[in-house]
């Protein structure tokens, strides 16, 4: 029997069933049920219009009808039939290859240069690669050849087929076509009046304001890149003159990738966009300026940090993400191991005192602080935190923020905090002896103070302060206990597979036997290849104990506060690596960088 020329829920059933993928009766209940089931989908994403339409993108396809039951596939406890399992199905069975599409593998000019966005939205397909004059489509039904064949013949180009899901290729045509389409209406109305090279003159002389506050190209160009961010994940968005280009980059799981090159004229019109989003000066471009936008996304609260800097070419913006979910976590889902949760908390639990948390910039630090701040915060308690610059805002602290510029200071708000009657104290960071002893006096009053320090490990931190000119004895009168901290990234789920560690990798990490099991990420469509998903957080926690407090008290060197602190128990963060290691958490490529 030759395949249908036309996908519909019934045949669509068929196939899934002689797969394996759903049982007889799922099949039977699909097709009974499948029609009023597509008239309510319907409704629900068009919210009563009339159901008069051929374009595909408005249509609900026989798969969405199908994911909409949230089938079990039969013999796979838990696993939902999802729309990429169908999609790669069709594909097997109609015999095109399957695309999972990775937006940042895509070129927006081979994206939005041979498909105009009408026709591909009526036919749900997106332009995915070129090559030697050959472009690939990736289409969402796999019976529509004939289109595919015109359009071909019309444009006088080279077509290949690949099926992707149509949420996926919905996904592209929304951010790559409206991007594309601000940007170049925002071109063409800068280009109609001024030549392109004096674009910056023209503007000024239209005035700043009134250019920002009306052009409304680049008010939807800034959108659709904020949007296009937030929808990947990014940590930061980099905004970055070239000579002759601009170029936009994101920062994913600690990786940058580059994500658009725009014209160079547009590059000024998008730094004011953004810096009058974070009310900046737009006037000021030779001094670095900081700012922040508050927006949402997908009903929830994101808060961005910008910071613009003046470059060879121009003014570099960087946008930090702050996604509270990342940002505030549980301690408990943060990566701490039972002994060390447990002496956390107790610091945590003290009444007066300091507590550090050390490491390298990007470290999670700061995460650490704050969802330590959230677990201490009640109506009863005074939490002041004091910050260079605030890195979220949190309404249940008073958050104070540092401002050089008109002399306010660390150093000044800490010899004045404490009027402001507060039970626990965050300091950003001590950098200075005048911080440290601000620090030590809060701690010696009363207040539980929560700081962090620039330094590798938990011993060394000690040092640190008596470097910074903090007296032995305060140091033993205050701290409570120290946590150094880094973060690894977790090796993707989805391809995750063992693999044997040589003997040379044990003899690097200097474990006893001569082979162990581990596993790494072999690199899949989930993870970009890069066989890493998400970042986990390691914890060495060393507690000042009474033995430690004599040491120190008695100037003692590094070598015996850490040969000390060993025979306590400390765990250090290279044994945390290695036992994640050892879980299948994270590579031993990541324990060596990390501890490397
Ligand atoms: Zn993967």
């Amino acid at each position: 029997m030759p395949e249908p020329q036309r996908l519909t829920l019934e045949n669509l059933a068929q196939l899934l069933e002689r797969r394996g993928l759903i049982s007889d009766d799922q099949r039977k209940n699909l097709v009974t049920r499948g029609r009023s089931q597509e008239s309510r989908l319907f409704a629900l994403q068009h919210s009563g219009t009339s159901r008069r339409s051929n374009i595909s993108a408005e249509l609900v396809s026989p798969t969405e009808v199908v994911v909409s039951f949230n089938l079990e596939i039969p013999g796979r406890s838990g696993d939902i039939l999802s729309e990429d399992i169908i999609t790669e199905t069709l594909a097997a069975a109609s015999g095109l290859p399957y695309l999972k599409i990775d937006p940042l593998a895509l070129d927006l000019n081979v994206v939005t240069a041979h498909i105009p966005r009408p026709f591909a939205l009526k036919n749900l397909m997106v332009a995915v690669a070129e090559s030697a004059g050959v472009i690939t489509v990736a289409v969402a039904d796999p019976f529509n050849d004939a289109i595919i064949t015109d359009l071909a013949s019309a444009r006088r180009l080279e077509i290949k087929r690949v099926l992707s899901s149509k949420s996926d290729i919905l996904k592209i045509l929304r951010e790559f076509y409206g991007f594309r389409a601000s940007v170049v209406a925002a071109e063409a109305e800068a280009s109609t009046a001024v030549d392109l090279g004096n674009l910056e003159q023209f503007f000024k002389l239209k005035g700043q304001q009134e250019i920002e506050g009306n052009d409304k190209h680049v008010v939807s160009a800034v959108d659709f890149l904020l949007n296009y961010a937030f929808d990947q994940h990014a940590s930061d968005i980099h905004v970055e003159p070239k000579r002759d280009t601009s170029l936009i980059r994101f920062r994913i799981d600690g990786v940058m990738h580059n994500i658009h090159v725009i014209p160079k004229p547009l590059h000024a019109p998008i730094v004011s966009r953004i810096k009058m989003l974070s009310r900046m000066d737009l006037a000021e471009k030779r001094r670095p300026q900081d700012g922040r936008i508050k927006t949402s996304f997908n009903t929830k609260d994101i808060e961005l940090r910008v910071s613009t800097v003046p470059v060879a070419f121009g003014e570099k913006i960087v946008i930090r993400v702050f996604d509270p979910d990342i940002l505030l976590q549980d301690l408990d889902s943060m990566g701490f191991y039972p002994r060390e949760m447990s002496l956390y908390s107790s610091f945590l639990r003290r009444p007066n005192g300091i507590i550090l948390v050390t490491g390298p910039t990007g470290s999670g630090k700061t995460t650490t602080l704050y969802s330590s701040l959230r677990t201490l915060s009640s109506p009863e308690v005074n939490i002041v935190t004091v910050e260079d610059p605030i890195e979220m805002v949190m309404e249940e602290f008073n958050q104070i923020g540092v401002q050089q510029g008109i002399g306010v200071s660390f150093d000044s708000i800490l010899r004045n905090i404490l009027r402001q009657d507060p039970d626990i104290i965050m300091i950003g960071e001590i950098r200075d002896r005048e911080t440290a002893e601000n620090a030590v006096q809060a701690a010696l009053t009363g207040h539980l103070v929560l700081s962090t320090l620039h330094t590798n490990d938990s011993a060394s931190t000690v040092i640190r302060l008596l470097d910074l000119g903090v007296p032995s004895f305060l140091i033993s009168a205050t701290l409570l206990g120290i946590v150094a901290q880094r973060l690894v990234r977790n090796i993707c789920p989805h391809c995750s597979r063992a693999r044997d560690l040589s003997q040379d990798e044990c003899d690097y990490l200097q474990l006893p036997l001569p082979s162990y099991s581990v596993r790494e990420g072999a690199g899949c469509k989930q993870c970009r290849g890069t066989g890493y998903k998400g970042r986990s957080g390691l914890f060495e926690v060393l507690e000042m104990n009474d033995h430690l407090k004599t040491l120190v008290s008695r100037s003692a060197q590094l070598a015996d506060i850490v040969a000390a602190a060993r025979q306590e128990g400390l765990v250090t963060l290279r044994e945390i690596a290695i036992r994640k290691m050892l879980e299948g958490i994270t590579t031993y490529e990541e324990v060596v960088a990390m501890t490397g």
